[in-house]
């Protein structure tokens, strides 16, 4: 084993993996540490355009052909089939009562979708981590990485020249010497502890607890509430959310028909029902008793890992970067799975690092403090964001005409980015804001916004009245308006919404583009653009496919990013 390496790497989620792949081929000598072993559970599966943008960036820019194989699930299947994945055409929202089945009112059902794509073909996907974050790690290591896995470090220490890491592996101590350290040990908090930072948790907003495992034969809410209008895209091949009074659930299906789920509750959601925590499975079938079409599509169903439950899944710090340090995403902050923010701002990240690496990379070989102040004031604010969005939806389950009003927020935002980032792209991109942040009109929208509903529902829940709720939503619709380039917030779509080129042209001064130079970039919003020549760069990777995975070690325990 080496004794000293320029970039130590702690955690091997994609993330992590990715990151040191990156700066592998950028010349570094990279070491990448992980505590447990892959192929291993993970959750944080479901992926969004912004996250596909992102890969499709780090594909072109350092060569890696799986990386832009992977941003699109038809290119997914036909390159890449041995990694699981399932087709995630949009978003998908349902309001249920307790004690009531979903009731199909037609288009005045409590329902919204909002495709993410024209088709299957370019459409998101849902990750099976396992395969995804093992396809990573595998990659990383064809690429010169330095890998070590079942690591154990003990101890972290800054000096002026470097950090010097001590730990066990394979019951021997090491130490490792590095010039930069990179903590992407998601909730693990590895650098946290090492440097007593304290945690920023006080200053945000949104509480939630989790309860969840992956499940084989969910039944599709298309069979169980047939004869729905039809919407975009079939309704169940999405990110599909389930609201109810005590907070929300994710049902996010994979193409191999194993479905991952979740309830996420409020604090006084969860207080709400008898079942002992200590005992998940219990506290799992009472929600579903309570939440008929729920029960009826997950009743069944037969967890393939023992159901969990954690009591509080945020996480805040009040640094995210210094001298020689800086930490991914997941390390600093997490908020919500609501919106699936995590893995596009984890990729975001990525990139961001990489770009200082590779501006450092013919002298220092270190980012300098302006670069890493930049990238710490960076996250901080889109932590803050991504707090406010998802604390302002939370208000808003109190009635679904206030949450599909303040989802709209989160739709313009990211629309309009990835419309910016499609039709104009430039290597400056992984540096703007992340859902709105910087931008004059959509930065200071998540805080009025949570403001008026916190007036509407008096943070106890209130529904308001039917005046309170057409004046949230024309407000909403007047406040996303120079932004709204996807025909959101439009009462004539009643909630179903399908990626809308027609939209797009008719508002393309909204992205400083005249008609005609809109319409010569359509291809590329379609998914038509011709696909970078990976063969002519220089890269040092040669990607062989995965090993089969042991798939029956993958369930057995604890999520190592969960824990
Ligand atoms: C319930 C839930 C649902 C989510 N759903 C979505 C979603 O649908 N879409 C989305 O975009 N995001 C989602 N997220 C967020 C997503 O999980 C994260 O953004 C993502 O996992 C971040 O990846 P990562 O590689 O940074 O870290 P992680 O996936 O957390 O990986 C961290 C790695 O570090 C290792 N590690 C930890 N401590 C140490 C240590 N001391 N030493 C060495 N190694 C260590 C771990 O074993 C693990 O391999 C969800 C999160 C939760 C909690």
């Amino acid at each position: 084993m080496k004794q000293s390496c320029e970039i130590a790497i702690v955690g091997s989620g994609f993330a992590g993996s990715l990151l040191a792949r990156v700066v592998a081929v950028l010349g570094y000598d990279v070491v990448l540490l992980e505590r447990g072993a892959h192929p291993r559970f993970a959750i944080g599966e479901s992926s969004t355009p912004l996250a596909n943008l992102s890969l499709e960036r780090i594909g072109t820019r350092y060569g890696l052909k799986d990386c832009y194989d992977l941003a699109a699930h038809g290119r997914w299947v036909r390159n890449h089939p041995d990694i699981q994945r399932g087709l995630k055409r949009g978003f998908t929202y349902y309001r249920h009562h307790a004690g009531q089945p979903f009731s199909d009112r037609g288009l005045d059902s409590e329902r919204l979708l909002v495709a993410a794509s024209p088709d299957d073909a370019i459409s998101d996907s849902h990750w099976v981590r396992s395969d995804v974050d093992h396809h990573f790690v595998r990659a990383a290591i064809t690429a010169g990485v330095d890998y070590r896995d079942r690591t154990e470090i003990t101890g972290a220490e800054f000096g002026s020249d470097g950090v010097s890491l001590v730990g066990r592996r394979a019951g021997e101590d090491f130490n490792l010497g590095a010039n930069f350290l990179i903590d992407a040990s998601g909730p693990g908090g590895f650098l946290a502890r090492q440097l007593s930072i304290p945690s920023g948790l006080d200053k945000t907003y949104t509480r939630s607890a989790l309860v969840y495992s992956h499940f084989a034969g969910v039944r599709l809410m298309n069979d169980l509430v047939p004869g729905m209008p039809q919407g975009p895209y079939p309704d169940d091949w999405a990110a599909v959310h389930h609201i109810i009074d005590e907070g929300w659930m994710y049902s996010l299906r994979f193409d191999n028909g194993v479905t991952s789920a979740g309830f996420l509750l409020t604090p006084r959601g969860l207080a709400s029902f008898s079942s002992r925590t200590e005992d998940p499975a219990a506290l799992w079938r009472e929600i579903l008793t309570r939440y008929p079409t729920i029960e009826s599509a997950f009743g069944d169903a037969t967890p393939l890992m023992p159901i969990a439950f954690h009591p509080l899944i945020q996480h805040r710090l009040t640094r995210a970067a210094g001298e020689r340090w800086a930490m991914m995403p997941h390390a600093y902050a997490f908020v919500d799975p609501l919106f699936s923010t995590g893995i596009a701002w984890g990729l975001r990240a990525v990139e961001r690092l990489a770009l200082m690496f590779e501006s450092a990379a013919d002298a220092a070989r270190l980012p300098d403090r302006r670069d890493l102040e930049r990238y710490e004031t960076a996250l901080t604010a889109e932590a803050d964001q991504i707090d406010l969005v998802v604390a302002g939806a939370y208000e808003a389950m109190a009635h679904f005409d206030l949450f599909t009003s303040q989802a709209m927020l989160y739709f313009a935002a990211v629309s309009f980015a990835e419309a910016s980032q499609r039709l104009s792209p430039d290597a400056g991109v992984a540096w703007k804001g992340f859902l709105g942040v910087g931008d004059r009109v959509l930065g200071p929208l998540p805080r009025e916004s949570l403001n008026i509903l916190r007036g509407i529902t008096k943070s106890e829940g209130a529904t308001g009245s039917d005046a309170d709720r057409r004046g949230f939503s024309d407000w909403m619709r007047s406040a996303i308006d120079s932004r709204n380039v996807a025909g959101l917030a439009d009462p004539a779509r009643r909630n179903l919404y399908p990626v809308d080129f027609d939209a797009l042209l008719e508002r393309h001064q909204l992205l400083g583009m005249t008609r005609d130079e809109l319409l010569a970039g359509l291809p590329a919003m379609r998914g038509m653009a011709p696909p970078p020549a990976f063969s002519n760069r220089p890269s040092r990777m040669r990607l062989g496919l995965a090993a089969e995975a042991d798939k029956a070690k993958l369930y057995s325990g604890e999520p190592d990013n969960y824990s």
